[in-house]
């Protein structure tokens, strides 16, 4: 899988491209990310990429020629193939790993990031096939958000991630076919290691006892129950087995229960109560 980021500041990647992930990815041929200095599309001397608004106030916003010209420089070698090209902006599409799994299926993706007060709308409009947000709140720029959406994508892409972790278990995955547009799956399970018994805090003795059956049907039921009690909107759009159904009501029937201190066990994040009993 290619990207292509064009940014004005390309050496803000430099980092995270030498670790982890990213780092194996491209080492391994898998990824290549290719980063594009939106300067070098510029004409002027000063080699400037933004203008006042249009209508007035305040900051400065990226022209569109820049970044028109690199977009149409990048098309022209990659032979005319349609290729995504997406706008960082807090305006677009939330990113979510439905949202990753579309994009790892691309062979290639354009990733343009902005700055200041943004992107001449025409960019939008006209050149992206689409705006993506990585959250409902506002950075400085694009390129936080880019390496954002580079990290979640590659680990889908296939043989990155190998066989010691599996993408398909991690929080929000869904199975192979998509429930529905936009529905995310479920929490991942709480994951414990070494030392068994820390400071007093032992780890589920069921994860000790090398019952498949059992390890299995635990995992479920507390993906389940820290779904319920942090995410509880996952579970309107996920449609579960009957056995998780189950499991879930069993959830809720524990949770109103009268626990220790007269806690409830536990409570979704809806209501404002993250107790959890001892
Ligand atoms: N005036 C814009 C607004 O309120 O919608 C915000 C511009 S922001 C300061 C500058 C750039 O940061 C944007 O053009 C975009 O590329 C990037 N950016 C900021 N927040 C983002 C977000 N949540 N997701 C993706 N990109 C973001």
């Amino acid at each position: 899988m290619i990207f292509d980021v064009v940014t004005i500041f390309p050496d803000f990647f430099r980092s995270i491209l030498e670790y982890g992930l990213l780092k194996r990815a491209r080492v391994s041929g898998q990824v290549e990310i290719r980063l594009h200095d939106l300067r070098d599309f510029t004409d002027d001397r000063h080699r400037s990429v933004d203008d006042r608004p249009f209508g007035g106030g305040p900051g400065m916003v990226f022209k569109p020629e820049p970044i028109f010209r690199a977009v149409e420089a990048l098309k022209a070698e990659s032979g005319g193939a349609q290729v995504p090209v997406v706008l960082l902006s807090p305006q677009g599409r939330l990113l979510t790993q439905a949202v990753a799994q579309e994009f790892a299926k691309a062979p290639r993706l354009t990733l343009l990031c902005g700055r200041y007060e943004g992107v001449d709308e025409r960019v939008a409009e006209y050149l992206a096939t689409e705006e993506i947000s990585i959250g409902d709140y506002v950075l400085s720029g694009g390129e936080l958000a880019a390496a954002v959406l580079m990290e979640t994508v590659v680990r889908l892409v296939p043989g990155v991630l190998g066989n010691e972790a599996s993408a398909a278990e991690d929080s929000f995955s869904l199975p192979e076919s998509p429930l529905e547009n936009g529905a995310q799956g479920l929490l991942d399970c709480p994951h414990y290691t070494r030392p068994a018994d820390f400071c007093g805090h032992k780890v589920p003795e069921v994860l000790l006892s090398g019952n498949h059956q059992q390890v299995r049907r635990w995992r479920r039921r507390r993906a389940l129950e820290k779904t319920w009690r942090n995410r509880p909107e996952l579970l309107a759009r996920v449609s579960l087995s009957d056995e998780e159904q189950a499991l879930l009501e069993d959830i809720k029937r524990a949770a109103c229960e009268p626990a220790l201190h007269g806690e409830k066990a536990f409570a979704p994040a809806a209501s404002g109560r993250t107790v959890k009993s001892s």
